[in-house]
């Protein structure tokens, strides 16, 4: 230590690092000892290279109370089962008039097509990915904060849950780590659904596919990449296409929202990964017009609403000096883009 101020609520210290130690993990260390006795402290540069360590008292807003996530939660059931429920209908009406086939016999019994097997796929899919950021929170000394899960119109139900996390995160690592936990771990159990959603999906000739597009309402969408090469490798047939039976419907909206949640923009879960990486603002920017650009063949709504996210702006970790660790720029940001590309809707 240099110099020091005591200041009120806190104090100013003019840090150098011994020789030897690395700024950063003793920063961590001693950010993680500070907030547990309610303190927080700040690590700063100046342009001549000098340290600044500001140590405040601060009063942590409390985590989210746990029936407060529950009730959501219930009423996000309610909204989800009816949308269930409405594609369950009209998809059973569809397939009494087509002649429909089967990748697998598993779908073939109809019973499938039930509201339940949209609720609990959908479910399980939202909650490992917010069950993701809860425990990257934990990890970090963070508290067990619960989601608040936010109820839509169908056909999903649903625009998914949030965190609305207490936590300042000590560093860029953390900031990484928060956003990139729940879209990985999301990630999975809608690859898991996709793939048992395509066994099970009623599969049609294309014509007629057309056919009913124009006279029953029903929807082309567009597909993710990775959900276009499961298909191909459960040999489905050429010239078939499937109607999404509601297992399938739910990971492939699992996939959907992994990749919007993936674009690099505000404070989606990827516009923290974003930030974690580039400390350019005007280079997050650009990757920023970029996502929402990408955005628009899904949803041309999201992608509006996204470029309004730009608008604010990220805030700074405790630790405003150390840059994102090597291991998470090498195999974390691939692992990243591999996951934007194979979400992303370039079917093949
Ligand atoms: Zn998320």
């Amino acid at each position: 230590m240099l110099d020091s101020r005591e200041v009120p609520g806190g104090l100013d210290l003019i840090v150098s690092p011994r020789p030897g130690t690395d700024p950063k993990a003793a920063f961590t260390r001693v950010a993680k000892e500070l907030m547990r006795y309610g303190m927080v402290p700040k690590l700063l540069k100046t342009p001549d290279g000098r340290l600044y360590l500001l140590v405040r008292t601060v009063r942590r807003p409390k985590p989210l109370e746990t029936w407060k996530s529950l009730a959501s939660l219930a009423i996000c059931l309610v909204t989800v089962w009816i949308s269930g429920s409405l594609m369950s209908q009209s998809l059973l009406e569809l397939v009494s008039k087509a002649d429909v086939q089967f990748i697998s016999s598993l779908g073939s019994s109809l019973r499938l097509i039930n509201p339940v097997f949209f609720v609990i796929p959908l479910f399980s899919i939202l909650g490992i990915h917010e069950f993701g950021h809860m425990l990257a929170t934990k990890r970090w000394g963070g508290e067990w904060e619960p989601p608040i899960f936010i109820p839509g119109p169908p056909p999903l139900g649903t625009f998914g849950a949030v965190i609305r996390s207490a936590k300042i995160p000590i560093n860029r690592d953390e900031i990484f780590d928060l956003g990139f936990s729940g879209p990985l771990s999301g990630f999975i159990p809608a690859v898991v659904m996709s793939v048992i959603g395509i066994l099970t999906s009623p599969l049609i000739p294309i014509e007629e596919a057309i056919q009913l597009a124009k006279e029953e309402g029903l929807q082309f969408v567009p597909t993710p990449l990775l959900f276009d090469i499961i298909q191909r490798l459960l040999s489905h047939p050429e010239g078939m296409t499937i109607i999404m039976s509601p297992i399938a419907f739910a990971g492939w909206v699992g996939l959907v929202l992994t990749f919007l949640n993936l674009l690099p923009a505000g404070q989606l879960d990827g516009g923290h990964v974003a930030y974690a990486l580039l400390p350019n603002p005007k280079a997050r920017l650009a990757l920023g017009v970029v996502a929402v650009i990408l955005a628009v063949p899904y949803s041309p709504l999201m992608a509006l609403l996204i470029a309004f996210f730009m608008l604010s702006k990220h805030p700074p970790p405790l630790d405003e000096v150390s840059p994102l660790s090597k291991s998470r720029k090498v195999i974390g940001v691939a692992a990243y883009i591999s996951l934007l590309i194979l979400t992303s809707p370039l079917s093949i």
